[in-house]
């Protein structure tokens, strides 16, 4: 479908598929781009010549018109808001070591919610409670797409923020889907190759998800913790607080790590080159050969790995 069609017709607030509406200028419809919302004409009657997917176009020419996109964004938002049930991307991490399947999770009734936030921060479309088997996200951000365009910028900004957002792309969704409700539901709702997470931030979620422990840093404060050694000498380590969160456990166990410490530089380091104390968020347990000593920095310590998304389709730009 060329950007001057347009899928859907707005009516008094509504969106219409346009096998819905009457013929014509009669649809009594505008285009769905608030910048355009110029009439348009319903092209729908079957042609015995042609055969070409019915649509809108508009009555008069209508330069820079975002209709197509509009009108994709705003009823696939609109099929998320009242769905009961909506299908989570896979996902995986540190290469793969860590994933999931996709998989269908139940929307809290009621729960979605359009999201406007204050003015410069990141607008996602969509808000809900999700759940699937035991792995609950309070607020699971939806962001409908209609283009395959990766946004970095927004992408950063909802890790620091440490949201939950996937992401559902319509942009290869055929001219003939889009004239049938349940189908276009479809697209939206339930496959399962048109969708992905930008981030998860919940160490229960993922944790649940994965059925592997997280670990959970919250802040970068140590303490100091002094240890008599057989010789008598004093062994000084530090530790800082985390969080370790079980697949079968309710509630997350606070715990003191004891830091391995080598310096690189004059940087602290663990035995992968994270920089000492860890930066706030999430974490595996790192299983680390050891050679055998005790207070052997590399065995007996809590030693972490970041857990980093894999991101194939972003593949061009290496996070951090
Ligand atoms: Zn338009």
């Amino acid at each position: 479908m060329n950007e001057r069609k347009v899928p859907f017709g707005l009516r008094e607030g509504v969106l219409h598929y346009v096998s819905e509406v009457d013929t014509g200028l009669a649809c009594n419809c505008t285009c769905p781009d608030p910048a355009c919302a110029k009439p348009l004409i319903a092209r729908n009657l079957p042609s015995p010549t042609r055969k070409r997917a019915p649509y809108f176009a508009h009555a008069s020419q209508t330069p820079g018109c975002g209709g197509r996109e509009s009108a994709l964004h705003r009823m696939g938002k609109e099929i998320v808001e009242c769905a009961t049930q909506l299908r989570l991307p896979g996902w995986s991490a540190l290469d793969g070591e860590l994933s999931f399947s996709t998989v269908p999770a139940t929307l809290a009734p009621g729960s979605a919610q359009e999201v406007v936030l204050r003015e410069g921060q990141m607008r996602p479309d969509v808000k809900v409670i999700a759940l699937t088997g035991q792995a609950l996200l309070q607020a699971l951000y939806v962001e409908i797409k209609v283009s395959h365009a990766v946004d970095w910028s927004k992408r950063e900004r909802v890790m620091a923020q440490g949201l939950n957002m996937m992401e559902i792309d319509l942009a290869d969704v055929s001219d003939e889907d889009l004239q049938d409700k349940a189908t276009f539901a479809h697209h939206v709702l339930e496959r399962a190759d048109n969708r992905h997470w930008i981030h998860i931030a919940s160490a229960p979620f993922l944790s649940r998800m994965l059925g592997h422990s997280v670990i959970r840093v919250v802040n970068q404060e140590c303490r100091e913790k002094r240890v008599p050694t057989q010789k008598g000498n004093q062994l000084v380590l530090r530790e800082q607080a985390m969080w370790r969160h079980e697949p079968a456990e309710d509630d997350p166990k606070p715990f003191f790590g004891e830091l391995a410490s080598y310096m690189k530089g004059d940087q602290r380091v663990d035995c992968f080159g994270n920089h000492l104390p860890y930066r706030k968020g999430l974490y595996v347990v790192a299983y680390v050969p050891g050679r055998g000593s005790y207070y052997d920095d590399t065995r007996f310590k809590t030693q972490l790995r970041p857990i980093v998304q894999d991101v194939p389709w972003n593949a061009q730009k290496p996070l951090l």
